[in-house]
C-alpha cells in the first residue's frame, strides 16, 4: 500500500512476434508462411507508481470501488478468467510465524467477495519479479506469486509500504483477461504493525484485490483506499470484487 492512487503498466509488446524472432534466429530464416497471432501483453501494478486510468464508481448500496483496466467497452473489467481457478505459489523467504493462517483468512476472505476460485499450490524459493519478463513456463501462464520479502530484497518496499500486487494481461480477439500476478510483502515492516496478523491480513487482502482487477478509491470506507487500516472489505470493495468474479467465461 502506498500514499498514491497511481497505476504502473508496461508498454504493449507482442509476444507472438518475440516467438517468431526466436524461432527464426534458432531455424535460420524460412517460416515465412507463419500467421503471427493478434496478442499482445502488459502488466498492472497500481503500487509501483505513474498514474492510474481507474474511474470511481458508486457502488449502489453505497461506498465506492474502481477498476485497474475496463474492456473497450468503457463498463466491463479487465478481470482472470472466473472459470479457471487462480493458482497461487508462496515464497516463504521472510515468512512470519503466522504466514500460513494470514494467507488462509486472506484467501477466503477474496474467494467469499468475488466468488472466483483460488488454489494454493504450493511454495517456490524463486525470488520477487523474476519472471515479469517471462510469464509462462512450459505448462502455460505461471501462478501468480505471493513473496514474504522485505526491503533489502524489493526496494519499492522502502518506507512506509507494506506490500505490491498487480497482474500480467494478455489480449485475444479485443478482450483481455489477467492471466498471472505478483504480490510483495514487507514481512518485517507487517510484523512490526502486527495487531495479530490483521495488518498482514489486511495489506494481503488488498494486495489480491490488486491482483484480481481492482484500483484504488479515496474512500477510507473501503480496503482499497491506499493507506486503508481495515482488515475488512468495504461496501464498495464486496461490490467490485463480485463484478470481476462476474465477467464470462475467457
Ligand atoms: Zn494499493
Amino acid at each position: 500500500m502506498t500514499g498514491q492512487g497511481v497505476s504502473w503498466r508496461r508498454d504493449p509488446r507482442s509476444r507472438a512476434v518475440l516467438a517468431v524472432s526466436v524461432l527464426l534466429g534458432l531455424l535460420g530464416v524460412l517460416m515465412a508462411w507463419i500467421v503471427i497471432a493478434p496478442e499482445s501483453t502488459g502488466t498492472v501494478f497500481p503500487d509501483r507508481g505513474s498514474a492510474t486510468s481507474g474511474e470511481t464508481r458508486a457502488a449502489p448500496g453505497g461506498g465506492s470501488y474502481a477498476f485497474l483496466q475496463t474492456q473497450a467497452d468503457g463498463a466491463t473489467p479487465v478481470a482472470y478468467d472466473p472459470c479457471t481457478p487462480v493458482r497461487i505459489v508462496v515464497n516463504e523467504r521472510r515468512a512470519p510465524d503466522d504466514a500460513d493462517a494470514v494467507l488462509r483468512r486472506a484467501v477466503a476472505e477474496v474467494e467469499d467477495a468475488s466468488g472466483l476460485d483460488l488454489q494454493v499450490v504450493g511454495t517456490t524459493t524463486d525470488p520477487p519479479l523474476a519472471h515479469e519478463d517471462d510469464p509462462e513456463d512450459g505448462e502455460g501462464w505461471r501462478p501468480v506469486q505471493i513473496s514474504w520479502t522485505d526491503a533489502d530484497e524489493v526496494a519499492e518496499l522502502e518506507g512506509r509500504v507494506g506490500g505490491l500486487g498487480g497482474s500480467t494481461w494478455v489480449e485475444r480477439d479485443d478482450r483481455r483477461t489477467y492471466v498471472t500476478g505478483e504480490i510483495m510483502l514487507d514481512a518485517p515492516d507487517l510484523v512490526r504493525r502486527g495487531n495479530g496478523g490483521d495488518v498482514a491480513t489486511g495489506v494481503l487482502m488488498h494486495e489480491l484485490a490488486h491482483v484480481l482487477g481492482l484500483d484504488h478509491v479515496d474512500d477510507l470506507g473501503e480496503l482499497m483506499h491506499p493507506s486503508s487500516p481495515r482488515d475488512a472489505w468495504g461496501p464498495g470493495d464486496r461490490v467490485g470484487l463480485a463484478a470481476l468474479g462476474a465477467v464470462g467465461c475467457a
